[in-house]
Formats: structure tokens, sequence, C-alpha cells
């Protein structure tokens, strides 16, 4: 399901934030419109799909937020909104006027993993007034991440019975925090170590995009929402919608460029272009084993985040400072000229610096 960044505003700054380089582009605090957030309305309906995922920045900080959600919910879509949990009172209270069947909140769980106990009680408080409405959501970004506590949170403040883990991916640029792929079979050992756990609370452990079978020893984890067997082919970019209305294929592969949203591009028509842009890529996995591995040969993994893969030309050496991610952007920018191709596609374009 699409993402769409209502504001670029965020009263966080998470080290592995994979929309922090893109977003800065449009300075701090630029909102969706309401027209523009009107058309995104139409087009999500125009494919399809029955679900709007708001992303900020952190989205309740937008000025209108209360309205957009009003024009959500007349829709008939159903909202899912990714929040760090630090809500303005007003868009708090929006939220909990909607029945938990309605709606979503997945609430990042960074803050009470890592913050100050302060941060920590205003998210836990917030918590506790969405109740049913407030799942959990981690972006891996360590090695060995405190997964247990959160379990109890879940438990304690009765909120949906269900953990997203994600992976920090990188930006193509690398200038966000992310895990390294030689950390991941660690982290599936954690994952592996707490779902019995879950599993024993009723707790569904969720995996986001980019996991890996041979991340995990066990072909079949408990608690699990997906099959180990599966989990490799979760690379399936959304696109994601940006604050002036410009789709990309998500937020880590937004140097490919961005598509604009005329009256009868659908989601399906925006994949598609993504698809060709990365179909030259297709033989690239995360590890330089994954050309030799079976899973890949026959698609049952398609070799881990495609931005992920990307990363793997940047030569080594190549210190990661903003002349490099340039170099990097030109080089991209030379190897994939289909985007170039395309009036309405211009790789670097998904900014408006
Ligand atoms: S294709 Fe690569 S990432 Fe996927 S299971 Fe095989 S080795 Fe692991
Ligand atoms: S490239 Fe694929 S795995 Fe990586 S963030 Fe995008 S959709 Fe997720």
């Amino acid at each position: 399901m699409p993402n769409v960044s209502i504001t670029s505003a965020c009263n966080r700054a998470c080290s592995y934030c994979f929309a922090r380089d893109t977003l800065t582009g449009y300075g701090a605090d630029r909102a969706m419109t309401l027209e523009i957030f009107a058309a995104v309305l139409a087009y999500l309906q125009r494919s399809g799909i029955n679900e709007i995922r708001l992303l900020g920045g952190e989205p309740t900080l937008h000025p209108q937020f209360a309205a957009l959600m009003d024009m959500i919910l007349a829709t008939g879509l159903r909202p899912i909104v990714f929040s760090n949990g630090l809500m303005p009172p007003q868009a708090l209270n929006r939220l909990r006027a909607i029945e938990p069947g309605r709606l979503r909140v997945m609430v990042n769980a960074s803050a009470l993993i890592e913050g100050e106990p302060a941060l920590v009680d205003q998210v836990r408080q917030t918590l506790r007034l969405l109740g049913r409405r407030a799942m959990l959501g981690v972006n891996l970004h360590t090695r060995q991440p405190r997964l247990d506590r959160l379990l109890d949170t879940i438990a304690t403040l009765d909120l949906i019975p269900r953990l997203r883990l994600g992976l920090a991916h990188p930006t193509l640029a690398g200038s966000n925090l992310s895990l390294a792929a030689k950390a991941y079979r660690q982290v599936g050992r954690n994952i592996s170590a707490i779902a019995r756990a879950a599993a024993d609370r009723g707790i569904v452990l969720s995996l986001d995009c980019g996991f890996v079978p041979c991340m995990f020893a066990h072909e079949s984890l408990p608690s699990l929402d997906v099959a180990v067997s599966d989990c490799g082919r979760r690379c399936n970019p959304l696109p994601d919608i940006l604050p002036d209305g410009r789709a990309i294929a998500c937020y880590p592969l937004a140097d490919l460029g961005a598509v604009a949203l005329d009256q009868t591009v659908t989601a399906v028509t925006i994949r598609r272009h993504f698809q060709g842009v990365l179909a030259p890529y297709a033989a690239l996995g995360i590890f330089p084993e994954c050309s030799a591995c079976e899973l890949f040969r026959d698609r049952r993994c398609l070799g881990g985040c495609r931005a992920a893969a990307l990363r793997r030309l940047v030569p080594a050496s190549r210190p990661f400072v903003l002349e490099a991610q340039q170099g990097w952007r030109e080089r991209m920018r030379a190897e994939v000229p289909v985007a170039f191709a395309c009036a309405n596609h211009r790789m670097g374009a998904g900014r408006s610096r």
C-alpha cells in the first residue's frame, strides 16, 4: 500500500530516517495542500487501493490534519497513520474520535527503546490514549535491539497484538544510518529468540519489506505474519507519494526519480515504470553469494532490498561525503537511461531544491 507523506515537518531526528534526505528538499514544514491530497485520494481509488498510509515527517503535525482525516473517512479508505508518538493534542483527539476498527496508528517504538524517560512517558501516554488503535513498530538499525520490552508494552497497554519489524534500509546516497547486510543474520537470530515469547503472548511479529530467508535459521518461526520461505519476495516498491503530489518508488530509491500524478496514472503504471528502471539490476543481491543462491535463481528471494543491493555498486573506499553522494547520483543517471527517456520522470526530480 502506498505511503503518502503529507508533511516534511518532524519533531524527532532519527538517525536511520530514510525520508529525511528527500524531505529536506521541501524545507522544514512543507505541508501537502488539500487540493493535492484530494488528487491523491482520487489516484488511490482509481488504482483500486482501499487503504491510505499517512507518513511525514510526522504526519500529525500537518496543520490541517483533522480535515485530511475527514476527507479520508468520507472516501471509505482505511487510514493507517505512521507516527513517532509525539502528537499535538488536537491530532490525538481527532484520532481517538475514530473507532478502533476503522483506523490503525503505527507508532514508532524507537523512543521507547532509546529515548529519555520524559520522552518514553510521553509516547506511552499517547499509546495509552489510543489503545487498540495503536500498533508498535520498530526499525531495526542495530544488531541487538531490545525487542522484549516492546512485548511488555503491547501487553500492558493492551495495544493491537502485533509488532511490526522493519529493517533500516539505506538510501541510494547512503546518507542515513542503516543496518548493514552483514548484520542481518544476527538480527534474524534475535527475532527468532523473541518469536516464541511473542507467540506465547498472542503477539504476531509482522515483517516489513526487505527481509530475506537466509536471516533465519528455522523454516517456520512461531508468530511471524509470513512464512520464512516467502519473506524474500517482499521488496515491492509501492510507490510512495511526496508532499508535492509526485510519486517515487520508495524513499530509499528516491534518487531513481519521481513521477507526476496526472488524472489517469495508476499505481500499476507507476510501479511498472520503476520495475523497468530497476530491471537491469535484477541480478544484484545484497550479498555477493546471492548470485549462487538457489532461492535467488528461482525468485523465491529477490536478493533483499533493492536500495541495499544497489549500494554494493558504490566502491567501498569512497568516503560517504556529499560530493561522493552527488557522484553516485550522476552515476545512477548514466546507468538508468529509462528514467531520462520519459518526459515526466527525471532522475533526482524527487527533490525541489
Ligand atoms: S538470494 Fe541472497 S539474500 Fe536471498 S536467501 Fe539467497 S543469499 Fe540470502
Ligand atoms: S527497495 Fe524494496 S526493500 Fe528496500 S525500502 Fe524499497 S520496497 Fe523496501
